[in-house]
């Protein structure tokens, strides 16, 4: 249990410090097929979704629940997207939310996707995350609430702000018009 305890502590603060290991593991994610499923998921409708818990555990794939609904933090390089320089638009892996622009996408080599600007002001929202001793600013999805990673001040400019986004919760579309 103390071990456990500890090693909870020390991939938080690698995630806070953005200074993880490198990991071998690609997960897969399969969100294609489950938007066929998924019943609240657009990329239009701005009405919000507010459906409980249970509901979300039977439109989401396992990976995306613990993510989205339980706070949960992917392992650093493991994801789909944190070295990713494809054009396109990043959504919401749980409602179709559009959230980030691949032209507010930088490196910032932590193992996570970085974005140091969302898409508009309204595509996410904030919450103070005090978790593990921590005083960090959650970020979550402005639509339908699903925990998307954090955000810090250590970021480039223009903005100065690093979103540090687990890749399982984005949904990747290519191309379009990217222009702000
Ligand atoms: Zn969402």
């Amino acid at each position: 249990m103390k071990a456990l305890f500890y090693s909870t502590i020390i991939f938080a603060v690698v995630l806070a410090g953005c200074a993880g290991s490198s990991a071998k593991q690609d997960k897969k994610m399969n969100m294609d097929s489950n938007k066929k499923e998924n019943p609240v998921y657009s990329g239009t409708d701005t009405g919000k979704v507010d459906i409980p818990n249970e509901e979300w555990k039977k439109i989401l794939p396992s990976n995306v629940y613990s993510i989205a609904r339980e706070k949960g933090t992917e392992r650093p390089f493991t994801g789909k997207y944190w070295d990713s320089k494809e054009i396109g638009t990043y959504h919401c892996a749980a409602c179709g939310n559009p959230l980030f622009k691949s032209n507010g996408k930088f490196e910032s080599n932590c193992g996570w996707p970085s974005f140091f600007e969302p898409i508009s002001k309204g595509s996410l929202i904030y919450a103070p995350d005090n978790s593990y001793g921590m005083k960090r600013t959650e970020v979550m999805c402005g639509r339908c609430k699903a925990h998307l990673g954090h955000v810090f001040d250590d970021g480039p400019p223009p903005t100065g702000l690093r979103y540090c986004i687990n890749s399982v919760i984005l949904d990747f579309e290519k191309g379009g018009d990217v222009k702000k």
